[in-house]
């Protein structure tokens, strides 16, 4: 099928939920995709920061096809060794104490709130479970996590949400310690928001944050689905920060391009749920933990770790020498890029797509770069030339 077709089959009869381009990619290596049309494109998205290693990373195929020809799912009734080994690396990587399988960001947020309230429950009985959040932040699209994100477009049509979601400005430590009531249990925050513009959260803030939360009982929930493995040149966010949260949540990056979301507890919400207090069909999947293995050996190495950075500060670099005229500034860690731009950030994304490359926005004002971790200096040279050019 060539694009067109693509395009109708999909107006005919897929919900129109999404505002597409007029692009069907169909094969890809590393950050260059070809789509139906035999059209050539950098990707500086890598599906929203899904695709780690690029496209058809060579190991990582062979990782999760060996998987494939053994077993492909089992149920949750039993054990899986691949899942049980994306455990152990997370919480050595991250030092805190258990992890839950589930299949998105959204579901991995809602696991997070589960756990907050469970463990407030515990402790301080019912009418303890309203969650602090900040404003432009995106937590996903169930009722709840619509709820948790800090945005009233986000509040509409889908009456009643999920109650116990109150929402403060971010960095504003006074505004947070007036919303903290009685009535609070935990705190939700992404370290560098992604979706909302790429702000990242101010260092003197944070340790406030997790001082607060220490002498309150109040659980940190740092939802690191967006700035998670790797991709802001620390493996988690956090790190930036010196702080560990309570909870963390984790999911496009960690496949490497299939379905996985995770949230993570510390040694405070230990054995907090119990048996049949959570559960999803899908989680633990043994092929998609096959691939998030794979990322998470790559990945973490200090070496990778390094690299990341270096090509984040190449980006920052030769974007500011070029200093085209649209340019106002750039925000964000390692590959998590946010170019502010005075020009309308949807203008710019398509006459990249038209030119060939691929881009994303956040907020009102950012033309947000998630390129995959494994990009080429080829590859970034390519498309800065597109994105510096639709920038003059
Ligand atoms: C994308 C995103 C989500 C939602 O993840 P889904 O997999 O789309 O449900 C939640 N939080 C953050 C910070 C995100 O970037």
């Amino acid at each position: 099928m060539n694009t067109n077709e693509i395009i109708s089959l999909d107006q005919q009869y897929i919900m129109p939920t999404y505002g597409r381009l007029p692009i069907a990619p169909k094969s890809g290596k590393n950050a260059t995709m070809v789509d139906a049309d035999g059209k050539t494109f950098i990707d500086f998205t890598s599906g929203i920061g899904v695709n780690s290693l690029g496209y058809c990373d060579e190991n990582w195929i062979k990782a999760i096809t060996a998987q494939l020809n053994s077993i492909q799912h089992m149920c949750n009734y039993y054990y899986c060794e691949n899942a049980g080994k994306v455990a152990e690396q997370l919480i050595k990587l991250s030092g805190m104490a258990q992890v839950f399988f589930g299949n998105s960001g959204a579901e991995a947020n809602e696991g997070a709130i589960k756990l907050a309230r469970k463990y407030s429950y515990d402790k301080y009985g019912a009418g303890r479970a309203t969650i602090v959040s900040l404003e432009s932040s995106f937590h996903g699209r169930t009722i709840t996590t619509l709820a948790a994100t800090g945005q009233d477009v986000f509040h509409q049509y889908f009456y009643p949400f999920t109650e116990g979601f109150k929402y403060v400005p971010a960095n504003d430590f006074s505004a947070l310690e007036a919303a903290c009531t009685s009535d609070v249990c935990a705190i939700i925050a992404e370290p560098i928001q992604g979706e909302g513009g790429v702000n990242v959260l101010e260092d003197g803030y944070v340790q406030k944050l997790r001082k607060y939360c220490d002498e309150h009982d109040i659980l940190l929930i740092f939802d690191e689905v967006q700035t998670g493995i790797g991709r802001t040149g620390k493996f988690f966010a956090h790190e930036y920060f010196g702080i560990k949260p309570d909870i963390m949540t984790l999911a496009k990056g960690l496949g490497g391009g299939l379905p996985i979301g995770v949230f993570i507890g510390g040694e405070k919400v230990k054995d907090c749920l119990g048996a049949g207090m959570h559960g999803t069909t899908f989680g633990s999947n043994p092929v998609v933990c096959a691939g998030a293995l794979e990322v998470i050996a790559r990945v973490s190495k200090p070496e990778s770790l390094d690299e990341i950075n270096k090509k984040g500060e190449y980006f920052r670099t030769k974007l500011l020498e070029a200093a085209p005229a649209k340019l106002i500034g750039i925000r964000g860690k390692g590959m998590m890029i946010g170019v502010q731009t005075n020009a309308n950030p949807k203008d710019i994304l398509h006459i990249c797509a038209d030119n060939g490359l691929l881009v994303l926005t956040a907020g009102k004002d950012v033309v947000r770069l998630l390129p995959p971790l494994t990009i080429s200096y080829e590859e970034i040279d390519a498309g800065l030339a597109i994105l510096i050019d639709a920038l003059k």
